[in-house]
């Protein structure tokens, strides 16, 4: 047995046996070869693993997300299927004597130019397609396989980093705890992974070096623990403690049903943070009163490229409909820093979080943001959605972002499409938007703070670093008179606020933000019976 301590990023036991990813950079360097049959033979092996991975995706994606959701896997199915390029790979293993690997490669990097060069903007969209689906091949090919997390069983993974994008692709129910050499517990993957409810420790890479598959493994994710090949009477423990949590799970399912009101008459909303559709079924279950917080840009992760309208329309509507008449909060793109999808081509920055991300790029790139706007507004029309932007900094921006929104109701109006113009709000997350939310809460309908970005801003402590983890002060003075500042100029002028950062679920601060006169909480859906406690034995008045 041997522990190894590290920071306990989400809340949470588990034990159970190690997968361990170890992640490779994909290099193809020039090989000549005798045999070019065998090339050829390897190629067809590798192609037809290649669609079969396909068309799983395909089956996941449609789960998951819908027909339209997963078309994007019938392109690849396609592009497999097209003589042209499979001819291309081929012949050059044939006519210059090359393993079929780099063949692969250089008919990639020949079709990536040439779908990137033409004017046409799908055709220009299908570079990354071919980039994708050429990379499969690849590894298939060298044996050096995307990591697989379908095929595992129940495990706690060890990995170097976690992104969200990968995040995505996990099977949730596979993952009994996540143990990372890096990250922090403010980047999105942790996030995710709280809201998934599962346990979370960062570990140094030295400490992790010899860890191999199938060793056991106890995860602490409140004391920061990983004990590897623990003893018997360290498992038996272990399972006493996880046995416990369930039955205070347990007891907290008495109170579903139950109102979010303190013992002094004073109501509050607790509602649901989530990245996905499939991520509402976790939020009814929770008795989530509504979504504060759905974080849109996970639906542009995780694959190659923007999602269509369509696509969009769909997921929201499902949402909001399924919340059946339930606020839900959809929050606007915020892609960059953290959240990078490689087909937006998004430059290299030296301070991303500080950088060309969330409404940046939407004032920037405005048809991305049309596009998402129009999704909106007519899913509007199922539910009870408001649209949320992220990221604000002045007056001016939110003018602007009123100025494409009425843009888009025009070409609604024109076009005779059926469209709603939800409640509009922002969220609080720089200290400029604090500093100016007298001005910001009369042209808003409500606030949302997010304090894992105002913290980071605040403090001036970056949310990825792990290194920074004792400077991260969630409870500094200046973040707690910030919020009441926020509170009380919305106040001021008739509109709510509420909390959708990870600070919201901190158990320590609910009677502090009941008292502040915070109107809702929005917080990962395992936590929501955890404050409806807290909030039904308190008194808002003392
Ligand atoms: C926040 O910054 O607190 C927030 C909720 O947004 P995100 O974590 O997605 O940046
Ligand atoms: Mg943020």
């Amino acid at each position: 047995m041997f522990k190894v301590k590290g920071k306990p990023v989400c809340e949470g036991i588990a034990l159970g046996k190690t997968t361990v990813f170890r992640k490779n950079c994909q290099q193809v360097n020039l090989c000549r070869v005798q045999d070019s049959e065998e090339e050829l033979n390897r190629l067809s092996t590798a192609t037809a693993k290649t669609k079969e991975q396909i068309r799983n995706l395909y089956d996941k994606a449609a789960a998951e997300v819908g027909e339209a959701g997963a078309s994007v896997f019938e392109v690849h199915q396609m592009m497999l299927e097209d003589d042209g390029y499979l001819k291309a790979i081929s012949d050059m293993i044939c006519k210059e004597k090359v393993s079929a690997e780099f063949a692969a490669a250089v008919t990639r990097d020949n079709y990536v130019e040439m779908f990137a060069d033409m004017d046409d903007e799908y055709m220009k969209a299908r570079a990354a397609d071919v980039k994708d689906i050429s990379n499969r091949l690849i590894r298939n090919l060298t044996g050096q396989e995307e990591i697989d997390f379908s095929s595992m069983e129940p495990s706690v993974l060890i990995m170097d980093s976690l992104t969200p994008s990968e995040m995505m692709r996990m099977d949730r129910d596979k993952i009994l705890a996540v143990v990372t050499v890096h990250g922090s517990g403010n980047s999105h993957a942790a996030i995710l992974a709280a809201m998934l409810n599962i346990p979370a420790v960062i570990c140094p890479a030295a400490d992790l070096g010899g860890i191999h598959n199938g060793m056991k493994a106890v995860v602490d994710g409140y004391s920061g623990e990983v004990i590897f090949n623990p003893t018997e009477a360290v498992m038996k423990e272990t399972e006493n403690r996880i046995r416990e949590q369930k039955e205070k799970a347990l007891v907290l399912q008495n109170l579903k049903g139950k109102e979010n009101v303190t013992l002094d008459g004073k109501h509050i909303n607790i509602y649901a943070n989530i990245g996905s559709v499939s991520d509402v079924e976790d939020a009814l279950q929770n008795d989530a009163g509504g979504i504060g917080l759905f974080r849109s840009e996970f639906l542009y992760l995780g694959r190659d490229n923007c999602p269509t309208e369509e696509e969009q329309f769909l997921a929201y509507k499902q949402v909001v409909q399924a919340m059946a008449g339930k606020k839900v909060v959809i929050r606007t793109l915020d892609i960059g820093a953290d959240k990078q999808p490689d087909y937006l081509r998004l430059e290299k920055e030296e301070n991303p979080a500080m950088g060309y991300r969330a409404i940046r790029i939407c004032l920037k790139e405005t048809e991305i943001f049309k596009t998402q706007l129009r999704a909106l507004f007519r899913a509007a029309v199922f539910g009870n959605l408001s649209v949320m932007y992220p990221m604000i900094t002045s007056v001016g921006e939110v003018r602007r972002i009123y100025e494409i929104a009425e843009d888009v109701k025009s070409e609604l109006e024109e076009q005779g499409i059926s469209y709603k113009i939800p409640e509009q709000g922002i969220m609080i997350e720089t200290p400029a938007a604090v500093m100016i939310s007298d001005e910001l809460a009369e042209l808003v309908d409500f606030f949302s703070i997010g304090t894992n970005d105002l913290i980071q801003y605040t403090l001036a402590v970056d949310r990825q670093n792990g290194r920074l983890y004792d400077f991260y002060n969630p409870h500094h003075k200046a973040i707690l008179r910030m919020i009441q500042m926020v509170v009380d100029n919305a106040h001021k002028a008739g509109k709510w606020t509420g909390i959708c950062g990870e600070l919201g679920a901190d158990t320590e601060l609910t009677e502090i933000f009941v008292k502040m006169g915070v109107e809702e909480l929005s917080v990962a859906p395992s936590m929501i019976l955890k404050l409806r406690k807290i909030v039904r034995e308190m008194h808002a008045d003392e």
